[in-house]
């Protein structure tokens, strides 16, 4: 007689709980790896905090999209503390640190050990200290994820020794040029004026400056620490960073991961918070390739009116063709409830379609917008999504930024990477005009040459045998090793 054979039930898998800050680029980075959980069978709670939920719910298509993951996935809300109307922008970003700090932090609290299975790693957003020390008082092990990139964080890093080596505070603008020696790595270039824009403050005390440097220093108590970026673009930053955190999972770009293992169209992996406007992509079809220039300033900055009459007639002037999207909100004297006092040209309040330039007040498919072939050119702010989308479609940019990271970014972008040009804290209508001519037509070619490089190497990081392909599986391993 044959043995009857004894059926065995697969272990469950393990549960993450996935908590990112609330921000349109630490939602949609997340979302992108909780997805290549879910796709190594990993079981995924998405904690969003209230006001992103039902945002999420509203523009997006997230729940159809994580459908055919099935048990695998759900999605979670947390209050973060703030009234609904809160702007949760410029400088009243900080606000939510503070709410998140005190009220989030009590509700959290509340939450982490109701929820069912039993978490086995929480994988927190590490600008956010209190998640993990939260997760500590339950047992839970702790993965940071930070969605700046690894010249950011390593600068964050070495701010105490900054501090400690009286290279901070910055002595006003006269200072700012001068080179910073304590951020190993960088000395040939890093100057006060790419600091993040906390380290402006005279004020060493400034909460944003030590919740930042602490947050960071925080990293190194978890049990690893996950960057969106590649080691072909960041490689020798991240060997100062492996010598503190010597577990640090690289697996950037993540959007261009998953869309290498999904072979997904771009518009089904949105994650925007914003009702996206299509119709760019219509009037970009309609023009030559790599003639438009895109104008576009992300989630959280708000710019002065000054600085947009500023741009607007630079581009003008520049007689490129050039594609302006301008978030609702994103200009202090535009936003909804207030009046006027200087006068905009017309094209730009209204929004409006012409041959040569083209105006969206809203939100755009940015991933599409770059991927489209009519586009030679980014003006960004340089948050790191954006920074990163850009190297892959291999498109180059002109960097304005305005505050935390972006200053970093954009002097990586151009003195290191060589993939654009830094026009920070010059935003006038001359310096914008001459720095359009010079990326859309007078180095066009070498900046070509470099994006499209960069671009391959972004690529093949994520392809197989790339290293964040690699990193990603020993990540999963690291993940599936913390299953009680
Ligand atoms: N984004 C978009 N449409 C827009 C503006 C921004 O889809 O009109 C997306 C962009 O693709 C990126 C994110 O919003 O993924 C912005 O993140 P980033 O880190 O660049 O900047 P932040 O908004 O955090 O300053």
């Amino acid at each position: 007689r044959r043995p009857i054979p004894t059926t065995v039930t697969p272990a469950p898998p393990p549960h993450v709980l996935m908590f990112p800050l609330p921000g349109q680029g630490h939602v949609t980075t997340m979302l992108n790896l909780a997805e290549l959980l879910c796709l190594s069978n990993l079981r995924v709670t998405f904690l969003n905090s209230d006001h992103n939920h039902h945002r999420l719910l509203r523009f997006t298509t997230v729940q159809s999209r994580f459908a055919i993951y099935h048990q695998l996935f759900s999605l979670q809300s947390i209050s973060d503390g703030l009234p609904s109307d809160h702007p949760r922008s410029g400088e009243r970003i900080l606000d939510l640190f503070q709410s998140m700090s005190t009220i989030t932090r009590d509700l959290f609290r509340d939450l982490l050990p109701s929820i069912r299975p039993p978490i086995d790693c929480l994988i927190s957003d590490g600008a956010l200290q209190f998640p993990l020390e939260v997760a500590a008082e339950f047992g839970i092990p702790v993965v940071h994820f930070r969605t700046i990139g690894a010249c950011c964080f390593w600068t964050y890093f070495c701010i105490p020794d900054m501090i400690e080596a009286g290279e901070l505070p910055i002595r006003g603008e006269e200072d700012m040029e001068r080179l910073i020696t304590t951020v190993p790595g960088t000395k040939e270039f890093l100057r006060c004026r790419d600091l993040p824009s906390f380290c402006r403050s005279p004020d060493l005390s400034h909460p944003s400056l030590q919740a930042l440097a602490s947050a960071t220093q925080q990293s190194t108590k978890a049990c690893a620490l996950i960057l969106n970026t590649f080691e072909g673009l960041e490689g020798p930053i991240l060997t100062q960073i492996a010598a503190h955190c010597p577990k640090t999972y690289t697996i950037g770009p993540i959007h261009e991961h998953l869309r290498s293992k999904l072979t997904l169209q771009p518009s089904s992996s949105s994650s925007s918070l914003w009702e996206e406007d299509r119709s760019c992509l219509e009037w970009l079809d309609r023009h030559p390739p790599k003639s438009v220039l895109y104008v576009n300033f992300g989630s959280i900055a708000v710019m002065t009116s000054e600085d947009l009459i500023e741009i607007w007639h630079g581009l003008v002037n520049s007689k490129q063709r050039f594609l302006l999207v301008m978030r609702q909100g994103s200009v202090a004297e535009l936003g909804s409830n207030t009046n006027d006092t200087i006068t905009f040209p017309e094209e730009l309040v209204k929004g409006v379609r012409g041959e040569e330039y083209m105006v969206v007040s809203g939100w755009a498919p940015q991933k599409e917008v770059l991927d489209h072939g009519a586009v030679g050119g980014f003006l960004t702010h340089s948050g790191w999504n954006s920074t990163l989308e850009t190297i892959v479609a291999g498109v180059p940019m002109i960097c304005l930024p305005y505050f935390a990271d972006q200053q970093v970014n954009s002097r990586f972008t151009s003195e290191v990477w060589k993939l654009g040009l830094d026009i920070k804290d010059a935003c006038t209508r001359k310096v914008v005009e001459r720095m359009v001519v010079e990326l859309m037509v007078e180095r066009k070619e070498d900046f070509a040459t470099s994006a499209a490089k960069m671009a391959e190497l972004a690529r093949s990081s994520v392809g197989f045998g790339g290293s964040s392909r690699q990193n990603l599986e020993a990540l999963i391993e690291d993940i599936r090793s913390m299953k009680s």
